[in-house]
């Protein structure tokens, strides 16, 4: 067979471009940037690279250059911490700011409209807290749906997360804040989080791992990335030469900064000349790079690299240099915001099941609904506490948020339904503790209460984990719900006809119930309008269009790397490989419980047949188009997806993998023309040999569908290669 190797010389052709047009935009401050280090003692150098507080770097006064104030978290500006990690403003408001949904939501909504809104919305209050930073997006890749923080990242899927962080990024940035990228690289487990050594093959990391870095640094322009804490095949990723300066900085052309995690760096002199420009955290490490510089240890140019870097964000930002008057103030807490929150949040839900249309509800003959379980009325913003300032104790880690209110699903039906329909909510909570569950629950389930369930017009089951489950530092131990849910939804899901589960989790969760219940939804961490969010999917206020970013398994043990043992807490071999998320489902054929790219509506969309050429040359760009049309009663959107398979690969490669999507809203009987276009490198795997992307001349089907499991045409395209000249 054929091959052609496209990609190394338009490829350092490119980066070379790139970098000149950088260089072209970076030019403007040169001379500030250089005048300033040519009037900086090394010792100042030095003093401005390693962090004074746990979230600012000091600045010089006698040059005027400022302190600096990078700020977690990845969907709010977190409240203020003191240096033992402590909030300082327990009892105000001062630090308050809107919570926005989680990026596994925000991924739910496979809309990058939607992701440059969150990351502009989030910028502008990032400015009005006088930060300068914000640390985040999280574009790791779900590996395990037991890693605590998968509701910080946007899914299992490389290409989805690239799409969908590039608008974050570039939203984010448009106000005079840089994004901060994290964690790079192959962070994908908070298990041992500090230890842990992946060990990962170069096409795995390249094809599965990467290319959301890859997309942030190439196409978002991201002012910095953060280095991640674990090793990656023996070498501390903030001290990773390979990662930091072979592949980000000499093949990416990333001129940007690199910031450590907190705590991240463990030596100063390796991590130095890997690149990492800042120590975070009060950085005890930075701080002997003057000792060794003054012996001879490192040349004094390491150091004036990691000073031009970190003063050319400070002129990106504008927070010096020409433009420093022009400097965007934000807004903080605004109406506007709130509104923005709460459209991220309905377009974010997902319908999961509906198979006997019991939703949307149908709000005027709603005279009485049950609403059951913990989570309805459960403040996941830990900066609220139900009794008052401020329970911020609570886990939750750099994603806390503390909103000025959060609108819980049981307040936002109360908001949508008025007084005209009765709601009763029972904290299911105290009667299905894991202790005497089934005699607890015996009494609970009694044959009164199941009459309530049986005369009430609706019942809503809530279930689904809250930040003690999903954390920061930890990961679950199993997919299971916790406090004895599973067994409330199977007491009471088969009762009445019109019953919807509505599960909130920001990760996938396992759904032993499933076959007795009509009706499921998605709802995830959803910031702080969520419930009027999702009051407005139930009554059908909203169509929902959410799509799941990640595989839903029906067991853990279907998922690659607990399938292969691959999960552990030291030596992480990634053996599962590129069979990531639902590459794995797919290839070993193993049903879901719901698959990657599921998602309903309330109204039906039919496909036509697509429209593309039989041929698809390497120098060339394939043009798809499919006409969709909405066959309901509903304006609705749909997001058609567009997975590739090869059909006689020369190595093992996925089933299919995603390679383009685009939401599209469409109005009762209205029929789009949807486009998605194809590249050389949509079609490539990564060749170790010839380190590059490579596509095989021969036969490839396009697959375009609903869901990664609902394919509604395929037509197939071969592909060649054209030799360059
Ligand atoms: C987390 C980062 C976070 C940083 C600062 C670290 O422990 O891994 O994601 O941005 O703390 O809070």
């Amino acid at each position: 067979m054929k091959k052609i190797l496209f990609f190394s010389t338009l490829c350092v052709l490119l980066t070379g471009y790139l970098q000149a047009q950088k260089k072209v935009s970076n030019s403007s401050y040169e001379k500030i940037v250089n005048d300033l280090i040519s009037k900086m003692t090394l010792a100042e150098k030095v003093h401005i690279l390693h962090g004074d507080h746990l979230y600012s770097f000091p600045g010089i006064e006698r040059l005027g250059i400022p302190a600096f104030f990078p700020s977690d978290g990845p969907c709010s500006v977190r409240p203020e911490l003191s240096d033992d990690g402590k909030y300082v403003n327990t009892n105000n408001t001062k630090d308050c700011a809107t919570a926005l949904p989680t990026l596994s939501a925000v991924a739910a909504t496979w809309d990058p409209a939607i992701c440059y809104l969150f990351g502009s919305t989030l910028s502008s209050e990032v400015r009005a807290r006088g930060k300068d930073m914000t640390l985040g997006p999280g574009v790791n890749i779900m590996r395990t749906p037991l890693c605590g923080r998968t509701f910080e990242y946007m899914g299992e899927d490389p290409f989805l997360t690239s799409k969908l962080c590039v608008p974050l990024i570039k939203g984010i940035q448009s106000n005079d804040v840089g994004a901060c990228v994290k964690h790079f690289a192959m962070n994908n487990q908070e298990l041992n989080r500090f230890e842990v050594n992946v060990k990962v093959d170069e096409r795995t990391m390249r094809e599965i791992y990467l290319p959301s870095f890859e997309a942030a640094v190439k196409q978002g322009d991201t002012w910095s990335l953060m280095g991640a804490y674990n090793k990656v095949n023996g070498d501390w990723c903030c001290e990773n030469p390979y990662l930091l300066k072979t592949i980000l900085r000499e093949e990416w052309g990333f001129d940007g900064l690199v910031v450590s995690d907190w705590g991240a760096i463990h030596d100063y002199k390796k991590a130095a000349l890997a690149g990492c420009d800042l120590e975070s955290d009060r950085g005890s490490n930075y701080i002997k790079l003057e000792k060794a510089v003054i012996n001879k240890e490192l040349p004094e140019s390491v150091v004036d690299e990691k000073v031009r870097r970190l003063l050319t964000y400070f002129c990106k930002i504008k927070k010096i240099g020409p433009d420093a008057a022009k400097r965007e103030k934000g807004s903080i807490n605004t109406t506007e915001h709130q509104l923005a929150a709460k459209k991220i949040a309905a377009e974010s839900i997902v319908l999961l099941k509906n198979s006997d249309n019991v939703l949307p509800l149908d709000k005027i003959s709603l005279k009485k609904i049950l609403v059951i379980g913990r989570n309805a009325d459960l403040k996941l913003c830990v900066g609220i506490a139900t009794s008052g300032w401020c329970d911020l104790n609570l886990a939750g880690g750099s994603g806390e948020a503390k909103p000025l209110y959060e609108i819980t699903a049981l307040q936002g039906l109360k908001n949508v339904l008025g007084t005209n329909t009765e709601i009763q909510f029972i904290n299911a909570k105290e009667y299905s503790s894991e202790k005497a569950l089934s005699s607890a629950s015996k009494n609970f389930y009694n044959s009164e209460f199941i009459q309530k369930v049986k005369s009430a017009d609706a019942v809503l089951l809530f279930t689904g984990n809250s930040h003690v489950e999903e954390q920061e530092g930890s990961d679950r131990l199993t997919l299971n719900l916790p406090s004895g849910q599973d067994e409330m939804v199977n007491a009471l899901a088969g009762i009445n006809p019109k019953t919807v589960v509505i599960n909130q989790s920001g990760a996938p969760v396992a759904m032993p119930w499933i076959a007795k219940t009509s009706t499921v939804v998605q709802y995830w961490f959803s910031g702080q309008e969520g419930g009027n969010a999702l009051a407005d999917v139930l009554l059908g206020v909203v169509n929902p269009s959410g799509k799941l970013p990640c595989t839903f398994p029906q067991r853990l043990e279907d998922v690659s790397c607990h399938a292969t043992k691959s999960y552990v807490d030291t030596e992480e071999n990634y053996s599962e490989g590129v069979l990531v998320g639902y590459r794995w489902f797919d290839t070993k054929n193993i049903q879901p419980l719901f698959p990657f790219g599921h998602g309903l509506s309330y109204t039906k969309f039919k496909y036509g047949k697509p429209i593309m050429k039989k041929e698809m040359k390497s120098n060339d760009i394939l043009v798809v188009k499919i006409p969709v049309t909405n066959t309901g009663k509903r304006e609705g959107a749909e997001v058609v997806q567009l997975y590739i398979h090869e059909a006689n690969p020369v190595l093992l490669r996925p089933e299919q993998e995603l390679k383009g999507f685009s939401k599209v809203s469409l109005k009762p009987g209205e029929t789009k023309i949807v486009e998605i276009q194809l590249s050389a490198r949509d079609f490539s795997y990564w060749s170790v040999k010839e380190k590059g992307w490579k596509a095989s001349d021969g036969k490839f089907e396009i697959r375009l569908g609903s869901s990664s499991r609902d394919i509604r045409a395929k037509e197939e395209v071969q592909f060649v290669s054209v030799k360059k000249k």
